[in-house]
C-alpha cells in the first residue's frame, strides 16, 4: 500500500494522537510552556515550582477563569472551581453535595460513563433511579431529553454529553423545565457552544479538551451551595472550595496553568463558535469515509454520533486489529476501540489537527480498496 507519510508533515515530527485521553494539546500551548519551564515571564521559576498563594499563581488561575466564563458565557452567580480527583470523583461529590438526605436523583445512562455515575450514586444514602439506560442497544444513541420520564421531586437530573467509549452525544442542552440538570462534558466541553444557565452543574476532567490531567472542572450555580450538608470531609465540600477560590490546599497548579493556555489559544482562535465549525469539519471528513463504505460500520446512530470520539467497527477482529497496526506504522497512534465496542475509536478533540482526521480518512480507504 502507498500511503501518505503523515509523520513528517507535523511540526516536531509528532504523529497522530487519536488517544481519548489524556489529548493532543496544541503546538503553540506546548511551545509557550516549554518556554516558561526555566524561567515563567521573567518570575525567575516555572509554574512546576511556583507557590499556590504566590501573586503570580494567583494571577494564572483568575485569568483562566475569566478566560473560560469569556469563551463558555457562565453566568455571574455560577462558581468556577479547579479540583482533583478527576471527573470521576464526581460522580460521589454530586450526590454527596447536592442531594439532600432521603431525597431521590434521576440519572440518563447513554454509556460507560454514566453507568459509572451511576454506581457511586448507589453508594450514598437515597435513591437513585434510571429513568433511561441504552444498555439494550450497546449504547449507540442517546434518547431526546424532554419527555424522559422526569421523576416530580428529583434532587437533580444527571446525564453525560458525550459518551467518550461508545462515541454517542447530545448537541443541546436541555431546556429549562423546573429540575436542576447535571452534566458530565468531561470530553466535549468547549467543543460546541452551551447554555450554562440551563444547568445547575457542569463537570469535567481537563485531559480531554482542555490541558493536561491533574485538574476536574466544576461550574455550579451558586444556590446550589447552600445544599452542602454539614459535617462533609473539607476536600469534598464544594462550599469550602468555593469559598477558598479552589485554593483550600495545593491545587494541580500546572494543569490549572496549562489549560489556561488552552483558553487563550481558543480565544485566540475564534473561540467556542469557531471550534464547533472546525470540529463539525473534521468529523465529517471521517464519518463520510464511514457512510461510503460498506467496509466500516458507524457503531452510534448518525442522529446521535459524537463530534469528538469516533467509533467503528470493521468486518472481523482480525482486520480491526490488522488496521490499528497498519495505522501506527503511517504515524496514527491510539485507534484500538474500547474492548465493550471492539474495533476502532478516533477521538479529534478541539487541538487534534483537521490534517490527522485527513490522513486517517485517507488511510481508511486506502486499507478498504486493499482488504475489502
Ligand atoms: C474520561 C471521562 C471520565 C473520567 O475521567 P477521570 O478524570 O479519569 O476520572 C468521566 N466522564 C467522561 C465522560 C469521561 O470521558
Amino acid at each position: 500500500m502507498t500511503m501518505s507519510a503523515t509523520i513528517s508533515t507535523q511540526p516536531y515530527s509528532r504523529i497522530f494522537n487519536f488517544s481519548a485521553g489524556p489529548c493532543t494539546l496544541p503546538v503553540e500551548v506546548l511551545e509557550e510552556a516549554r518556554d516558561g519551564l526555566m524561567n515563567w515571564n521573567g518570575f525567575g521559576a516555572s509554574v512546576l515550582e511556583m507557590s499556590h498563594r504566590s501573586k503570580a499563581f494567583d494571577g494564572i488561575l483568575n485569568t483562566a477563569i475569566e478566560d473560560l466564563r469569556e469563551l463558555m458565557g457562565i453566568p455571574a452567580n455560577y462558581k468556577v472551581l479547579f479540583l482533583q480527583g478527576g471527573a470521576s470523583l464526581q460522580f460521589s461529590m454530586i450526590p454527596m453535595n447536592l442531594r439532600p438526605h432521603g431525597s431521590s436523583v434521576d440519572h440518563i445512562v447513554t454509556g460507560a460513563w454514566g453507568k459509572k455515575s451511576v454506581e457511586a450514586s448507589n453508594l450514598y444514602g437515597g435513591k437513585t433511579s434510571v429513568i433511561y439506560d441504552a444498555k439494550e442497544s450497546n449504547y449507540n444513541h442517546t434518547p431526546k431529553l424532554a419527555g424522559l420520564p422526569i421523576n416530580r421531586d428529583n434532587a437533580y437530573v444527571y446525564f453525560t454529553s458525550n459518551e467518550t467509549i461508545q462515541g454517542v452525544n447530545y448537541l443541546s442542552d436541555p431546556e429549562v423545565d423546573g429540575n436542576v440538570w447535571i452534566c458530565d462534558m468531561s470530553s466535549d466541553i468547549l467543543s460546541r457552544p452551551v447554555d450554562v444557565s440551563k444547568y445547575g452543574l457542569i463537570f469535567a476532567g481537563v485531559q480531554k479538551n482542555m490541558g493536561p490531567a491533574g485538574a476536574v472542572l466544576v461550574i455550579i450555580r451558586e444556590d446550589l451551595l447552600e445544599r452542602v450538608p454539614q459535617g462533609m470531609p473539607p476536600m469534598l465540600d464544594y462550599r469550602l472550595m468555593a469559598e477558598n477560590n479552589s485554593l483550600y490546599n495545593t491545587p494541580p497548579c500546572w494543569s490549572i496553568y496549562m489549560c489556561g493556555l488552552v483558553y487563550q489559544w481558543m480565544k485566540k482562535n475564534g473561540g467556542v463558535a469557531a471550534m464547533h465549525v472546525r470540529n463539525e469539519n473534521k468529523a465529517k471528513l471521517i464519518y463520510d469515509a464511514i457512510d461510503n463504505s460498506a467496509f466500516y460500520k458507524g457503531h452510534a446512530v448518525p442522529e446521535n454520533r459524537s463530534r469528538m470520539n469516533i467509533t467503528f467497527t470493521l468486518p472481523s477482529e482480525e482486520l480491526g486489529k490488522q488496521f490499528v497496526a497498519e495505522a501506527k506504522a503511517e504515524g496514527m497512534i491510539e485507534l484500538n476501540g474500547h474492548r465493550s465496542v471492539g474495533g476502532c475509536r478516533a477521538s479529534i478533540y478541539n487541538a487534534f489537527p483537521v490534517e490527522g482526521c485527513q490522513a486517517l480518512a485517507d488511510f481508511m480507504k486506502a486499507f478498504e480498496l486493499a482488504n475489502g
